[in-house]
Order: C-alpha cells, then sequence, then structure tokens
C-alpha cells in the first residue's frame, strides 16, 4: 500500500518568523545587528562532546543555533568539543551528524573539530605564561580544592603561584614533552584567589592525561581544560553568539578573561540559556551510557531513550521535536517540560499525514456463521477521516472468520458498554453490524476461545432504522491477516522527578516501560516500508520499526496512544483533584471507548444536577456520552460550555474543542486560569463554521489564544491565516503545481486517485496550510481528473 508522502504538516514547521514568540536571544542579535557589532554577521555554533548520543535537550540547542542563523542569514557550525581524550568515539561523532541531519538542519562546510586546534590552544597558552598570566601548579588536585576556599571565605595562594615566566614554561614544555606523570602539575590562569566567583578563583587549564585521542593519537599527553578551549574555539571560528545552558553562567568571566588575556582579535559572546528537562526521564549522556551498558535498554536507540536516535525509532518525527523546541522557548529560568507536551507535537503532527488501518493486539476469534464459507469481500475503506485533507483508500478483505481485540467483548458488560457482548450487536468499522450469538469457552480453564456472531448484510455503510447500533470496534479478516509484533512503550521512569529523589535512577525505572504482544494487522500494510507511520484505528500511532521487521512478520512500536491515559493514571495514585475527569477522547472514534478505556458509568458519580446537564446534553444537544460526561466533570465546565453555546451555536464542535484542545491545555489547572473564556473559543469555532480557517489553523490560532489569550479573529488577521477559498488563486496555484508534477498528473488522469493526497498536499504547502481542504479536494478532481 502506498500513500500520499506530501504532508500539510510541513508547512507549519516553515511558519514564518512573526508567527513565532521572540526571545530575549533574538533581541540580543537584532541589537547587534542594529549597531553593526560584529560587521553585521551572525555565527553560532553547536559544540556537542562525541561522548554519547544526542538527546532531546541537545535537539533544543540545536534548534536554537541553527534556527537563530537561519533566521538572520548567518552560519552555525558543528563543532566536535573533542578535549576529553578518555571518552570520545568515532560512534558518536558518526551518529551525532546523523541526528542532525534528521532533524533537518545542515551545517554545510563548517564541520570542526577543538582537537583540530590543539597547536594553536597550546600557543596560546605559552602566551599567557609569557604574559605572567598563568602558571604551572605541582599541589594535588585534592590541595588545589582545598586551596581555593568557599563561597564564604577566600580562597588561598598556591605556594607555586609566584614561579618565574622561565619558570612555569620550562615545566609547561616538559609537561608536553610527556616528562611528567598524571596530575603532577597543572597549567592555571593567574587570576584572583578571592575572586567572589569561585570560577575565577585560578582555574584550570591544561592537565596532564597520557590517554588515546581518537583523533590525534598518542600526540598529546596534555589536554586543555573546557574553560580554555572552548572560547578560545568560538573565537578562531570567528562564532559571534556562542550560545550555551545555564550551568555556565559562571564560566562567562572566565570566558571573557581568556579572550582578552590571549589577545584575541575575534571577541565572542556567551549567552546562557534554560536546559530542556523532561518529567519521567533523566537527561544526560552519561546516565544513558549506563543504562545501555547494564543492558536495561536495548541499546542508545531503544524507543524508550531520550535519545534522538531513540526517538526517531519510536516514530517520534523530526517536526514534531521541533515544534516542541518552539513551543517550550527560549527561557532564563529553568524549567521541567511535561511529557504529554511532546506527545500531544507528536499526535499534532501525525494526525493529518499518517493513514488509518485496522490492527489487533489482542486477538478473540469471531465466527460469523451465517456468512458463506469460501466468501471474501474486498471493502472499499477510507484511510483518512474527513477532518484530514487527505485522501486515498485500500481494499479491506472481510470473510466468515475475523478477529477482535479481546477487550472489545464482555461477557458480562457494564451498564455503558456499547461494544460486543452476549446478545448485543456493535458495528465493523468499515463493514457490518454483528451480533453475538454464542460464546465458546475452554472447558478447562473457562478462557474464551471464540464467538460466534451473525451479520446484519442490509448494514454495509448504512445504518438500520429500527435500532440504534452504538459502538464501532476494529477488526481483521482471520485469513488475511498478517502476524506481527506489537511493541507499547511507555514511560522509561516510575518517578515524575528523578533529579529531586534520593537513590540511584537505576532503581526509579518503570518496570512496565515495554510490553509486547502478538497481533495481526490487516493485509494492505504487510509490504509497507520499514519505517512507515500509522494510525492504528482506537490504539495509537504506530510504526512499522526499523530493524527488527522482517518481510514476513514485521514489528511495530507504539508511537504513541490517542490520548493521554499517564495523566488520569498518575493522577489517580496521587489522588490529584480529578480535572479533567478523563482523558479527552480521540477524535476519531468518540462514539467508542478505546479498549484500554475503564469500564465506568458516566452518572455514578454526578451530581443530580449534574447528571440532569448529562442527559440533556446526550438528548437535546444530540452529544455522544463521552462528550456530555467530559462537560459534566464539574459546574464550571458546565458554565463555560454554556456561554459558548451562547455566543456560537453549535454544541458538538464546541464540546469538541472544550474536551480535547482545551482538556489538554488545562491539565491539573482550573478554568479560571486560562487567558481566554467561553466567548473566544466560540469565536474560534465560528471562524471554522464560517470556512474562515481551517480545523488545522484554528489550532495554531488556539496555541496563541492559550499563552497570551487575545481575539481570535484579530489573531487570524494579523497573522495573515484566513483560509484562501477563493477559487481562482487555488486554481491558478494548482495549475502550476500540476505544471511542476507532470508525471503525477498523468498518473492520476489515469485512474490512480489515490494521488488525490499528493496534489492537496502540495497545495497545503504551497499556501503555508490556508487552503480550504474542501475547495482543494473538488478542484483536483475537477481539473485533474
Ligand atoms: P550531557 O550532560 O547529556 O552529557 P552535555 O551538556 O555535557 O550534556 P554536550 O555535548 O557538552 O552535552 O552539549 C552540547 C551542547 O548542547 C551544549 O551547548 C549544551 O549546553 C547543550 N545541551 C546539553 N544538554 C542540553 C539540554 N538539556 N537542553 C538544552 N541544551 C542542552
Ligand atoms: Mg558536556
Amino acid at each position: 500500500m502506498s500513500h500520499a508522502p506530501a504532508s500539510p504538516g510541513d508547512a507549519a514547521a516553515d511558519k514564518s518568523k512573526d508567527g513565532r514568540p521572540s526571545n530575549f536571544i533574538r533581541a540580543i542579535i537584532e541589537e547587534d545587528l542594529r549597531t553593526g557589532k560584529h560587521q553585521g554577521r551572525v555565527a553560532t555554533r553547536f559544540p556537542p562532546e562525541p561522548n554519547g548520543y544526542l538527546h532531546i535537550g541537545h535537539a533544543k540547542s540545536i534548534c536554537l543555533n541553527f534556527g537563530l542563523a537561519g533566521e538572520y542569514g548567518g552560519t552555525c557550525h558543528l563543532r566536535f568539543d573533542d578535549t576529553n581524550p578518555t571518552t570520545e568515539d568515532m560512534e558518536y561523532v558518526a551518529s551525532i551528524q546523523n541526528d542532525i541531519r534528521w532533524l533537518g538542519f545542515d551545517w554545510q562546510d563548517h564541520l570542526y573539530f577543538a582537537s583540530d586546534y590543539f597547536d594553536e590552544l597550546y600557543a596560546s597558552a605559552e602566551h599567557l605564561i609569557k604574559k605572567g598570566k598563568a602558571y604551572v601548579d605541582s599541589l594535588s588536585e585534592e590541595e588545589i580544592r582545598t586551596y581555593r576556599g568557599t563561597v564564604t571565605e577566600p580562597g588561598k595562594p598556591s605556594p607555586y603561584r609566584d614561579r618565574s615566566v622561565e619558570e612555569n614554561l620550562d615545566l609547561f614544555r616538559k609537561m608536553r614533552a610527556g616528562d611528567f606523570a598524571d596530575g603532577e602539575h597543572v597549567l592555571r590562569a593567574k587570576i584572583d584567589m578571592a575572586a567572589a566567583n569561585m570560577k575565577m578563583r585560578d582555574p584550570l587549564l591544561y592537565r596532564i592525561r597520557h590517554a588515546h585521542h581518537y583523533r590525534t593519537g598518542e600526540t598529546w599527553c596534555i589536554y586543555p581544560m573546557y574553560d580554555f578551549a572552548h572560547c578560545l574555539s568560538d573565537s578562531i571560528e570567528n562564532i559571534t553568539h556562542s550560545i550555551c545552558t545555564l550551568e555556565f553562567e559562571n564560566n562567562r568571566d572566565i570566558y571573557d578573561w581568556v579572550i582578552a588575556e590571549c589577545d584575541r582579535e575575534n571577541v565572542p559572546h556567551q549567552y546562557e540559556f534554560a536546559r530542556l528537562k523532561l518529567n519521567y526521564t533523566v537527561m544526560s549522556k552519561r546516565k544513558f551510557l549506563r543504562l545501555v551498558n547494564e543492558k536495561l535498554v536495548s541499546g542508545w536507540d531503544d524507543p524508550r531513550m531520550p535519545t534522538i536516535a531513540g526517538m526517531r525509532r519510536r516514530g517520534y518525527t523530526a517536526e514534531a521535536i521541533r515544534d516542541l523546541c518552539e513551543r517550550v522557548g527560549v527561557a532564563k529560568a529553568n524549567s521541567t517540560v511535561d511529557f504529554t507536551k511532546l506527545e500531544f507535537c507528536v499526535r499534532n503532527d501525525l494526525n493529518p499525514k499518517v493513514p488509518r488501518v485496522l490492527a489487533i493486539q489482542n486477538p478473540l476469534k469471531v465466527v460469523i456463521d451465517n456468512y458463506p464459507e469460501d466468501k471474501v469481500e474486498m471493502l472499499d475503506a477510507s484511510l483518512y477521516p474527513h477532518d484530514v485533507p487527505l485522501e486515498g483508500s485500500r481494499e479491506l478483505p472481510f470473510s466468515r472468520e475475523i478477529y477482535i481485540d479481546r477487550d472489545d467483548f464482555r461477557e458480562d458488560p457494564p451498564k455503558k458498554f456499547f461494544r460486543l457482548a452476549p446478545g448485543r450487536e456493535v458495528r465493523l468499522r468499515h463493514a457490518y453490524i454483528i451480533k453475538c450469538e454464542k460464546v465458546v469457552k475452554d472447558p478447562e480453564s473457562g478462557e474464551i476461545t471464540a464467538l460466534h456472531c451473525t451479520y446484519d448484510a442490509a448494514t454495509l455503510g448504512t445504518n438500520p432504522t429500527d435500532r440504534k447500533v452504538k459502538g464501532t470496534i476494529h477488526w481483521v479478516s482471520a485469513k488475511h491477516a498478517v502476524p506481527a509484533e506489537i511493541r507499547l512503550y511507555d514511560r522509561l521512569l516510575a518517578v515524575e522527578h528523578p533529579d529531586q529523589e534520593e537513590g540511584d535512577f537505576l532503581d526509579m525505572l518503570n518496570p512496565d516501560s515495554l510490553e509486547v504482544v502478538q497481533g495481526f494487522v490487516e493485509p494492505a500494510i504487510a509490504g509497507d516500508a520499514d519505517g512507515t507511520r500509522y494510525q492504528f484505528e482506537r490504539l495509537g500511532y504506530f510504526i512499522r520499526d526499523v530493524g527488527d521487521s522482517t518481510p514476513d512478520k514485521p514489528v511495530y512500536n507504539r508511537i504513541v496512544g490517542l490520548r493521554d491515559s499517564w495523566a488520569k493514571i498518575s493522577g489517580e495514585t496521587k489522588a490529584k483533584p480529578a480535572a479533567p475527569s478523563k482523558p479527552a477522547p480521540s477524535k476519531v472514534e468518540k462514539a467508542t471507548p478505546a479498549p484500554a478505556e475503564p469500564k465506568r458509568d458516566p452518572l455514578a458519580d454526578k451530581t443530580p444536577e449534574l447528571a440532569a446537564k448529562f442527559t440533556a446534553y446526550r438528548d437535546d444537544h444530540g452529544l455522544s456520552e463521552e462528550d456530555a460526561d467530559l462537560l459534566t466533570a464539574d459546574p464550571a465546565r458546565v458554565r463555560f460550555f454554556e456561554a459558548a453555546l451562547a455566543t456560537h451555536d453549535n454544541a458538538k464542535a464546541i464540546a469538541n474543542w472544550i474536551n480535547n484542545e482545551l482538556a489538554r491545555e488545562l491539565k491539573d489547572r482550573p478554568l479560571s486560569q486560562l487567558p481566554f473564556g467561553p466567548t473566544e473559543l466560540a469565536e474560534l469555532v465560528a471562524l471554522i463554521d464560517a470556512d474562515t480557517i481551517s480545523n488545522k489553523i484554528a489550532r495554531d490560532v488556539f496555541a496563541v489564544l492559550a499563552e497570551k489569550g487575545g481575539k481570535p479573529a484579530d489573531i487570524v488577521a494579523k497573522r495573515g491565516l484566513t483560509q484562501v477559498s477563493d477559487t481562482a488563486e487555488l486554481e491558478r496555484i494548482l495549475a502550476q503545481i500540476a505544471a511542476d508534477h507532470p508525471d503525477e498528473v498523468a498518473r492520476y488522469k489515469a485512474g490512480e486517485k489515490k494521488l488525490t493526497g499528493f496534489f492537496v498536499g502540495k497545495m497545503m504547502k504551497a499556501t503555508g496550510g490556508k487552503a480550504n481542504p474542501k475547495v482543494i479536494n473538488r478542484l483536483v478532481a475537477e481539473k485533474l481528473g
């Protein structure tokens, strides 16, 4: 099966500059450009130490450094900060380059290694010695520490501090020549042993290490310290803005001191921003190395690892990671980002891009007794829901024996269980309504081994008029099903803030971070390439694993579930106030809770007033039980919903926004903390209903609302987001795209209708995601068909 590669999601990633919130570093750069500080140049760098794989924290630094260079027409260097011979390795150099490229960035010909500057750095060290600004100290490391003093007490000078320039030069040259053992001497800057900034109390510049360096081999046995090498490397490369994380704030004084005392012509400046931290995660190469070495994960690219390689294998997209970095922004204060925010970005990116297909995680055989034994029907099943501007379908075989997910059957169903149960009916997605007639059990274990059902031949694609069947479940035809291994991933750590806990983080691992099940997928996707992503309907987003899949037996990694189930679980164990009381429902199959959903009677925990509202919303406004339930979780929501409804009368859409985007945004916060109110939400929905903006753009507008409030119409106008519905304009764009892609046009004309998605995607991209999907779908059919 193939499907449209073009993705309107790309358009969001290259969103125009003015759509982005500004930050203090941009402000500094703009001021420098205005005053001509670096002759109008902007040169940044990303300086990883090749001692491990990159993680999502590095992604933030990469997005920032490469992003700024791109924005201001500058350059961003990739420099390996490889001054520590014992931990560095070529494998890491290769992986780091690969990860940066995958994230979508390019250093062009600016690839550098600090180790290439060893000669120049050495010369600068001699320069300092000759100026009387550096000396060889012969205290032990331990003594140096005690001599340094404390925050409240000044340090005291080393007895070797006043060595003559000649003696220092002689000793330093001997250090280089290999005359001394590790630790016998160090080179120190001569600054001020009483400095308030402890880092300025004669910092170490060079130390002896008789070790093999992965690039310079045995050439050197003295290695420069970070504080000496980093600033000089920046200066050597003509960097203008040297951006690093907050923990280097106190190193800035040394940075400036070294540049000045070495009489460097190019004077770069250091600026610090907050590290990215995620909850339920550690963020350090050293810690990851332990996980890898102790075989607690399958490797650096284990899908549970917060490494870029792990996230890629898990199925996260570069767009989603970049989006997270953009949303987190650049701040001066450290904070922890909720993992659910990353998952939100992933869903947000995948939702409009990936096809919906059927798979079974926990198979239960169903025999449809009144369906002819050898008959197979090929159903034409759409791959995308209506609110996704892509089109395409595949053939879905239906036959007498199928598999459903075990959780979709209950022998003794609770009151509001709308899936299959003895004597009950349910709709099979894209197919018929079936009714459960008989349950077959293993006589010994009592386990249910199969169900016997009948189907209603009149219900393919239409609903019966004499009765209402509420649930829809997923299934696959047993004889066509392709066996698949399905890997269900969860948080790597069981505790939210590992850094704040006592003890070793290895003791905090989540024992359920990986569950492997043997399931089935529908045959249409059997031949897809490794790395293809899908939504398995009602189960979540999945990727065909790159690494362990074989042609006979594909392996699928769960990228992310359809909704945030973790917030609920962790909320329950911590007995937090339950608002929202339930995770937001998936947009796709709202009618039927996904299998993992615990059974629950929506009326059981409601006051009589809220129960009355629930019934009214369901029966008078036609909302699904789930939507009605969520809206009546507390009186504040009821008031919000009703106030919005008073402004714009579209109950279903408003309910959908409150229960999905808004619930995600709020998490545990009360509604009163929102920077906007029900009127604004209603106005946003009204803009969609008037076809002024698409759903996708509405989500962007919503993000702005959630961040700083405002009026939806103003945000749309100010950012030029109005949906393009002007047919003439769209026709012109389509004609251009058609002219650029004659092959695709020919194939489309020859009947390859799934290429609609290709053209729609291109149109979306060309209009920055602003084209009205309904209009383009129609135009493509009319103009190219
Ligand atoms: P780790 O502790 O994981 O080894 P590091 O800071 O030692 O990280 P480097 O290879 O020295 O890793 O980092 C390269 C660049 O990435 C540095 O500029 C550093 O400031 C930045 N960086 C590292 N971790 C983060 C993070 N969590 N958030 C943002 N930037 C980061
Ligand atoms: Mg480091």
